[in-house]
């Protein structure tokens, strides 16, 4: 049977669904050239080129110009090569019905910045802040679809770190089921809300505020962290300081102080690392979240510089091994 694909896939044993898109074998790339091309002609992200990609969804443009035309700050677009999307339906082969659904769900690229090259570092606060609020809007969008169990927004910085355009861009993908990976941390928060009577967040932030080693940066909404248990070197979270489940929620100061925070590590990463490539990435618990997940699930945005690649031990095991102590990487970006 010919399929409609993209189509998700789970292994039996190790519990893992897999994506299998092979659209995205045709993306174009300009990533892997250099790290910061002068923007080539054909950028589909550049303004002028707004033809080139599907409509837009949604934008933050000047009054009065035209959708898809120029004049825009930040614009969505739906991704031309999509790893899941609304219509995905047929089925490659008759496995086990249980092994494999269609990849039915979301996938929308923000473009940061009409201004190829710049990064979050070399935007003002108020642009990332726009940035923030498109993004929050759309993941707050994506939540609201029927048939969306886990929405993940996430931006890739670089070739290293799995970006094909070099032209700034976040992505949010809205999937049909919960990755296993999420579904056990939710389930690890509430037991531990349940022993504790307490989000196991909450009670982490107020002990690494008094311990210091981890703690790099905090404003009156959010701290950032180097986690204790960090996999990778120099892995940082930010955290918002009062309880919540949900980055969709976050107010209008709450998205200021972030994004001037993000920028703030972001920089001290480039200074200290030499530019590296790097991931942002939305941690939340799956939505719709019941009344137990909201309480016992905290949200927090990662930033991974990209250091080294995932080598056999990794892949064999599943356990990370990493050079750098998050005390460390803590005195360094403190700095
Ligand atoms: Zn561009
Ligand atoms: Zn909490």
């Amino acid at each position: 049977m010919v399929s409609a694909g993209p189509e998700l896939r789970k292994d039996r044993l190790e519990g893992r669904w897999v994506i299998f898109a092979p659209e995205r074998m045709n993306r174009p790339h300009d990533a892997r050239v250099s790290p910061r091309p002068s923007p080539p002609r054909s950028c589909p992200f550049c303004p002028g080129n707004e033809g080139g990609t599907p409509p837009e969804i949604a934008a933050l443009r000047a009054r009065g110009s035209r959708p898809d035309g120029r004049c825009w700050r930040v614009r969505v677009i739906p991704n031309k090569f999509p790893a899941v999307r609304p219509d995905a339906g047929k089925f490659r082969s008759a496995a086990d019905p249980s092994l494999i659904r269609p990849a039915k769900g979301i996938h929308e690229v923000v473009i940061d910045t009409p201004r190829h090259g710049r990064e979050w570092p070399d935007l003002g606060a108020a642009a990332v802040r726009d940035v923030l609020r498109v993004c929050r809007d759309r993941v707050a969008a994506a939540e609201r679809t029927a048939g969306i169990r886990h929405v993940q927004m996430f931006k890739n910085k670089g070739f290293q770190a799995g970006a094909s355009l070099s032209h700034a861009h976040t992505q949010i993908i809205g999937l049909p089921l919960v990755p296993d990976d999420i579904r056990r941390e939710a389930l690890r928060s509430a037991r531990e809300f349940r022993r504790e009577g307490r989000c196991p967040v909450c009670r982490m932030l107020e002990t690494e505020r008094a311990e210091q080693s981890r703690w790099i940066a905090a404003d009156r909404h959010f701290a950032v962290l180097a986690p204790f248990a960090s996999r990778f070197p120099f892995q940082t979270r930010i955290y918002p300081l009062r309880h919540s489940a949900s980055f969709s929620r976050s107010s209008e100061a709450e998205l200021l102080s972030l994004a001037v925070l993000a920028r703030s590590i972001l920089a001290r990463l480039k200074r200290s690392l030499d530019d590296p490539p790097y991931n942002i990435i939305l941690r939340q618990p799956p939505r719709p979240a019941g009344p137990e997940a909201s309480k016992s699930g905290h949200w927090s945005l990662e930033i991974v510089p990209v250091l080294a690649h995932i080598a056999g031990f990794e892949l064999g095991t599943g356990m990370f091994i990493n050079p750098v102590l998050p005390e460390e990487a803590a005195r360094e970006l403190r700095r």
